[in-house]
């Protein structure tokens, strides 16, 4: 699998979960790859050295998204390591669930910094850094479209506020060749979302697949439409959630 090879990308949120699976299948495909974290030092080293065992440039990155002033330094220490950059993935997001009468204005205001203002700057960043046919590609929710439950408001209006973002910015930068998409994952086996925690049973009763998506499923997505395979889709919904939306 080569489909990336000479490629280099940016995947923040990349030290477990979705971000780590779509670290490891970038490089599987020949990417060179920086991920970020905030706390898990350890694992983002981890994925780092996996991904070098296999020859491929790895570099991990200390960067909170939900400081404003991160995100031109993420994408600089990025693009400097990595001498140029090709493929930002915006992954990195937080659940807050609560009705919103109960969240704190904090928990409000870090959901909208980390889930949305992180990805707006990040991209912001980026873009003078890419050249033609680039890809943006931003990870969403199924949550975006269908709100199954109570507690779920200021997420899922998060996730939604990314569609706007990722249907303007394909026409902003369309003229290049560069793409710009949204992967929309359902119930998928993360720390966030454990296949076997206290409301997997109801969220696995409503996939039409029967079953949670794993790490890799929604990697696999991103890898897609990160080649030139995905070359003429732009400012597209891509829904890798076993048919929950269905
Ligand atoms: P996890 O909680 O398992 O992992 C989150 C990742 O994001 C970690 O690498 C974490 O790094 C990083 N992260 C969290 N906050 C910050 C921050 N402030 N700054 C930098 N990095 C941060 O989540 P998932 O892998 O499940 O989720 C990945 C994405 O997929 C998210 O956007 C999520 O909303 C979305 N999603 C997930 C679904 C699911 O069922 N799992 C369903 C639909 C969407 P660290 O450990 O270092 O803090």
């Amino acid at each position: 699998m080569s489909k990336l090879q000479g490629k280099r990308a940016l995947v923040t949120g990349g030290s477990r979960g979705i971000g780590a699976a779509i670290a490891r299948r970038l490089a599987a495909e020949g990417a060179d790859v920086a991920i970020t974290y905030q706390r898990s030092a350890e694992a983002a080293k981890r994925v780092v050295e996996e991904i070098r065992a296999t020859g491929r440039r790895a570099v991990a990155i200390a960067a909170d998204s939900a400081d404003s002033r991160a995100a031109e330094d993420m994408v600089s220490a990025a693009v400097a390591q990595l001498g140029g950059l090709d493929i930002l993935v915006n992954n990195a997001g937080i659940l807050e669930v609560g009705r919103l009468e109960e969240l704190s204005v904090e928990g409000i205001e870090r959901s909208l910094a980390v889930n949305v203002r992180a990805v707006v700057l990040a991209s912001r960043a980026a873009i003078p850094h890419l050249g033609p046919k680039s890809r943006i590609i931003n990870i969403g929710s199924c949550l975006a479209s269908q709100v199954p439950g109570p507690g779920l408001a200021v997420y899922a209006m998060t996730k939604a506020a990314l569609v706007g973002l990722t249907k303007g910015l394909a026409r902003d930068l369309g003229s290049n060749g560069t793409t710009v998409n949204i992967v929309h994952p359902g119930p998928t086996d993360t720390d966030m979302n454990p296949a076997t925690g206290a409301g997997a049973e109801g969220q696995r009763q409503r996939i039409a697949l029967g079953q949670y998506g794993s790490p890799e499923d929604i990697a696999a997505s991103v890898a897609f439409l990160a080649s030139e395979d995905g070359r003429h889709i732009t400012g597209a919904e891509l829904a890798v959630d076993g048919g929950i939306n269905a």
